[in-house]
């Protein structure tokens, strides 16, 4: 399942991580929510590819350990989304959707 591009109408800050939000639910270590806003990456969704990491142009991710998930016990993390220039790369070459970038956000 994809991020869903709607999130920001469909789901709730419940916390914030290294300077960004996190949109709820969360219920560690089983479910991680989604990590950003400008850059939203749903830790739900992530398996860990790494391709955004490699190839996003100024480095917006970093990676960050959660142990216990079922899908991938790392994932990346939009640490220094407020970087981002919209080139949109990490949404193309995420194999699983997990990205979502809006300028508007
Ligand atoms: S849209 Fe481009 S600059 Fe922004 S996080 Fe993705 S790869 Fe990086």
């Amino acid at each position: 399942m994809a991020i869903d591009p709607n999130f920001d109408e469909n789901r709730e800050v419940v916390d914030s991580h290294e300077g960004h939000d996190v949109w709820g639910p969360v219920d560690e270590p089983e479910t991680q929510g989604i990590h950003g806003t400008h850059v939203a990456v749903d830790f739900d969704v992530c398996i860990a590819d790494g391709a955004c990491v490699e190839d996003c142009p100024v480095d917006v991710f970093e990676w960050v350990d959660t142990p216990g998930h079922p899908e991938s016990e790392r994932k990346a993390d939009p640490a220094n989304e407020i970087q981002c220039i919209d080139c949109m790369l990490c949404v193309d070459v995420c194999p699983v959707d997990a990205i979502d970038v809006d300028s508007s956000r």
